[in-house]
């Protein structure tokens, strides 16, 4: 079976080196599938989860945004923050989806509401991961 090279960068350091079969995740554009060969392109990411599969097996990364660049062989995302979900503190995670939706609810002025919904889809996002629910 044909692999690619994936990297996950951010601006902490490399989260995520390894070949694998298939990547998917969400661009803004909508669901991607890279398989080898797949022609060069970049694009924009949600907040999602990156399928990292080989075989039977699948790997989930959550990833809180940033850019996947395409190449035959080779496929780097840099990504503001990316997790995979062995290492998302899931305690964290639930923590800073009570605090977003607090500040949601509250309605008070001083809130910055479209902060608070990316923290809050950032939370929601890391619980699913380290839940698999991809
Ligand atoms: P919090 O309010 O808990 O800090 P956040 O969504 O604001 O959450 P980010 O700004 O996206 O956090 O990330 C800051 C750093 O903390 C990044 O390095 C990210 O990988 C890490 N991080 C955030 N939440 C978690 C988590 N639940 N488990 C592991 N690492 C996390």
């Amino acid at each position: 079976m044909k692999t690619l090279k994936v990297s996950i960068v951010t601006p902490d350091g490399p989260v995520y080196d390894s070949n694998v079969e298939m990547v998917s995740t969400k661009a803004q554009s909508g669901e991607l599938g890279i398989l080898p060969g797949h022609i060069p392109m970049v694009a924009p990411l949600q907040i999602g989860a990156v399928r990292l599969k080989n075989g039977n097996n699948t790997e989930l990364v959550a990833v809180s945004g940033g850019f996947l660049e395409v190449r035959p062989e080779q496929v780097t995302i840099l990504a503001q923050s990316a997790e995979k979900a062995e290492s998302i503190d899931i305690e964290r995670a639930k923590e800073a989806k009570s605090r977003a939706e607090g500040r949601i609810q509250s309605n008070q002025p001083e809130v910055d509401r479209v902060r608070a919904e990316l923290a809050l889809r950032r939370a929601i996002n890391r619980i699913n991961v380290f839940e698999h629910r991809f």
